[in-house]
């Protein structure tokens, strides 16, 4: 049941238990702004699982002030559980450092901070010598690829080879945190939640996955860097089916993608709708912008969007969506 249809219960419910007496003077308190206002923050707890972007923008790290609306750090969303007051984080593009941060100053207390890489590219790695909790003695941090058993051969050195004394100051084995690093099939139940995994065409079959978290009742799908070559891929569709949120790459136009792009590991914008609509989907939003889509671009394509996808947003740094 979406959060409106349990609101209006409510206060059906609320107006039957009323004498006919008291309904008039009762609910035009019902409507004043006060109320309304409690109503609101009553509706903003309803949510089962809570998504905030804290990167949006595709292959590097952008600044400047035509970028400032929607941001120009690289892939980082938080995805925090309700139920169990826990968080995950996809990917660590530079966009994870702001969300160190914010772990740090809210003093969160999670035994592990699982972060889940889609693949390993730069924008999706970049930030993550820069993620304060790892520097914490007393913070275990998974390093999870999922749908990988037995494809990753060396996922420590991923991460430490990118730390080495050439490129950067610290070493990752002297950056204080306990490391742990999982491999996981394609279906799997971490922390008791229910996660899916999909091989994506990415440069080649299985250059990223993708995730489907079901969560009590709700289901969060998360498919970037993909590259439909053949038109849309039924099996992503199939994995999608009916989901109350799709994050969906979609760094080009298909004008740019069609005269440009082909061959470079994304889809379109509307390839992402085509997805949204065959696969039922409740809300979409779209990410991984390019780093030549200005915020005035970003606006435009997202108006377009919405005229065929009503319930759609090309996702910004620090938006929050609830489940
Ligand atoms: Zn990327
Ligand atoms: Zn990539």
């Amino acid at each position: 049941m979406c959060k409106a249809t349990k609101i209006n219960l409510l206060i059906v419910r609320l107006q039957i238990c009323i004498s006919p007496g008291l309904q008039f003077s009762f609910v035009n308190k019902l409507f004043s702004i006060d109320f309304l206002k409690i109503l609101l923050i009553f509706s903003k707890t309803f949510y089962k699982v809570k998504v905030k972007f804290y990167g949006v923008r595709g292959s590097l790290p952008v600044c400047g002030r035509e970028f400032e609306k929607y941001g120009g750090n690289t892939t980082c969303i938080k995805i925090l559980r309700e139920k169990v007051n826990r968080i995950a984080i996809l990917d660590a593009g530079t966009g994870i450092r702001k969300l160190g941060k914010e772990i740090i100053e809210e003093g969160v207390n999670q035994h592990i901070i699982n972060i889940v890489f889609s693949h390993f590219h730069w924008d999706h790695i970049q930030g993550f010598p820069f993620f304060l909790p790892a520097y914490n003695p007393n913070q275990k941090i998974g390093i999870l690829a999922l749908g990988r058993r037995g494809k990753v051969h060396d996922l420590k050195g991923i991460f430490s080879q990118q730390m080495q004394e050439e490129y950067f100051p610290i070493q990752m084995e002297k950056m204080g945190a306990q490391f742990d690093f999982f491999s996981y099939g394609d279906q799997e139940v971490i922390q008791g939640a229910f996660v899916k995994s999909i091989p994506q065409f990415h440069k080649r079959f299985g250059g990223s996955y993708g995730f489907r978290l079901d969560d009590e009742g709700v289901s969060l799908v998360v498919c970037t860097d993909l590259e439909y070559v053949n038109g849309i891929d039924p099996a992503i569709v199939e994995f999608a089916k009916d989901a109350d949120l799709l994050i969906h790459d979609g760094q080009f136009t298909t004008e740019e993608y069609q005269n440009k792009f082909k061959g470079y590991g994304h889809c379109t914008w509307e390839q992402a709708v085509e997805v949204a609509l065959q696969a039922n989907v409740k809300k979409l939003i779209i990410t991984h912008h390019d780093p030549d889509h200005n915020d005035d671009f970003l606006d435009d394509l997202e108006k377009k969007c919405q005229k065929i996808f009503p319930n759609s947003l090309f996702a910004k740094e620090g938006m929050e969506i609830l489940v």
